[in-house]
């Protein structure tokens, strides 16, 4: 059991972390204490915005001796609710974004050791003056930063090629419940001393450590890229276009999203700026990029591949990207479909996996099952097919009070979701994490077994709980 601070543990606090690391300012909290969907809302004591590893340790060693909880908190993008506080008050919400530094970038080793606060975009543009790339991003990367990255085990659009945030982390430095600093930065290519710690902080959502640095895997910068927006009739379509691509040029294929018609016409309806690349509608779209050090042998696999998918009536017509800025524009359009949703209205969202060949059975399927026991309500599915990770957004009927609606259906209505994902051994959190959303039907529908196994490893680092409490496991 936590407690609330004290108001000489505040002053502790205070004393440590200066005026710029310390808040009390209901105005300067508020807007970190809602999350980026709105659906969240929480109070906090105080805001910690340590500068360095060491302050990080003190401020938890102070915690720790008091038994407050803490919420980490990146760039506040995350879409499970892991880092809003509760409504108590009590807890201390502590921010790792000035903590901003890229400490080292190592060309020829292709290694870079950013501080948890670095924001993604940043970090790109840190390494790429070292010509070298991070290769993953995702439409949050304004906001994300390394840290939030980590601990949600972060995926995004280039998964398919580099995998998960877990496969580019080299290495971790973290602040234990206890105050004690684990530095497992060096980025060592064999480590057998037992469990992986490292890999441990990677999704763990801050239950089990505060990340304060990470030592991240580079590749060189592309120096090609070739897009291409493809019309195509159904997901099932899109997965035989997948195959395709993948035996012939799979080591250069880098992105191959599925986007149905719905949510292009969303984006046209609420962002500025942004036009449909092909002249006629499709049900469906694929936005497949490749990237690799020769412009013109990419160029000709991606147009001769599509070409010959035409002429076999596979695919129903094909926007190349003639520049940079042409693929810029495509991938707004895909990265801009959680805003212009967001302006649509209320959604159930569900990040879900199952076997890649399973993918358009289940976007197929679930509508229909959703539709008996719901009437009315609309399902879509887009995202990283090529992953099997779609973010199935289910809306309440066109006619209802949308948020009553979900009020009262949401939670029964998930349940069938996921009860779907399950029966097809899939995941119910593919890449956003399980957060405060998630919590309990993780702990409904997981296995015993595993469950058991993460409890155990939460209790065993972290036994007073205070590490973000009423996130991922209870
Ligand atoms: C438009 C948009 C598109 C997105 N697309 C994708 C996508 O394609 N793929 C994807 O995976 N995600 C996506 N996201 C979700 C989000 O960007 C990621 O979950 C990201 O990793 C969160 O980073 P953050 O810094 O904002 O973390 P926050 O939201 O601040 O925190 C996320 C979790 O990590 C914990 N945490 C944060 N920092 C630390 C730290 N230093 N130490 C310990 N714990 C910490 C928090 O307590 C919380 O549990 C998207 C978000 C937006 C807004």
């Amino acid at each position: 059991m936590t407690r609330p601070p004290s108001p000489s543990l505040l002053r502790a606090l205070a004393d440590l972390l200066g005026a710029k690391g310390f808040s009390t300012d209901a105005d300067t909290i508020a807007p970190w204490l809602t999350d980026w969907r709105g659906k969240y809302h929480g109070r906090a004591a105080a805001m910690l915005s340590p500068a360095t590893t060491e302050e990080v340790a003190a401020a938890v060693r102070l915690c720790a001796d008091a038994g407050v909880a803490i919420v980490p908190q990146g760039g506040n993008s995350g879409m499970v609710g892991g880092a809003t506080p509760d409504a108590t008050g009590d807890q201390l919400l502590l921010s790792l974004r000035r903590m901003n530094r890229v400490r080292h970038i190592d060309g020829p080793a292709q290694i870079a050791v950013a501080e948890a606060g670095v924001i993604l975009q940043n970090f790109h543009d840190a390494v790429l003056a070292h010509n070298l790339r991070f290769p993953l991003t995702l439409g949050g990367k304004g906001s994300a930063t390394i840290g939030g990255l980590v601990s949600t085990n972060a995926g995004g659009t280039q998964v398919l090629r580099h995998g998960t945030m877990r496969a580019l982390v080299a290495g971790v430095e973290a602040v234990l419940p206890d105050g004690s600093v684990f530095d497992g930065l060096a980025p060592l290519k064999k480590d057998n001393r037992g469990y992986d710690l490292r890999h441990l902080f990677c999704g763990a959502e801050g239950t089990l450590g505060l990340v304060t640095a990470a030592t991240l895997h580079l590749v060189p910068a592309a120096v090609a890229r070739r897009t291409a927006w493809i019309g195509v009739e159904s997901p099932d379509v899109a997965l035989q276009l997948l195959r395709r691509l993948d035996a012939a040029i799979g080591p250069a294929l880098e992105g191959f999203e599925l986007i149905p018609h719905a949510c292009l016409d969303a984006v046209l309806r609420h962002i500025p700026a942004t036009r449909a690349p092909l002249g006629e509608a499709h049900p469906w779209y694929v936005l497949a990029e490749l990237a690799g050090d020769d412009d013109s042998l990419l160029g000709n696999a991606l147009e001769s591949q599509l070409a010959a998918a035409l002429d076999a009536g596979l695919v129903r017509d094909v926007a190349l990207a003639k520049n940079d800025r042409e693929s810029e524009d495509f991938w707004r359009l895909r990265d801009s479909i959680s805003e212009a949703e967001r302006a649509e209205g209320p959604a159930l969202q569900h990040d879900i996996s199952v076997p890649v060949d399973l993918m358009p059975a289940f976007i197929a399927d679930n509508p229909a099952r959703l539709a008996a026991a719901f009437p009315g309500a609309r399902a879509l599915s887009f995202g990283h097919l090529g992953d099997g990770n779609v973010h199935h957004h289910v809306q309440p009927p066109a006619d209802v009070d949308g948020a009553a609606w979900i009020a009262e259906h949401g939670a029964g209505l998930s349940r069938l979701v996921y009860a779907h994902v399950i029966e097809l051994g899939g995941s119910i959190s593919a890449e956003h994490g399980i957060g405060q959303m998630k919590r309990d039907i993780l702990a409904e529908l997981d296995s015993p077994a595993r469950l058991a196994a993460l409890r155990s490893i939460k209790h065993g680092l972290d036994p007073a709980g205070i590490f973000n409490p009423g996130k991922l496991i209870v």
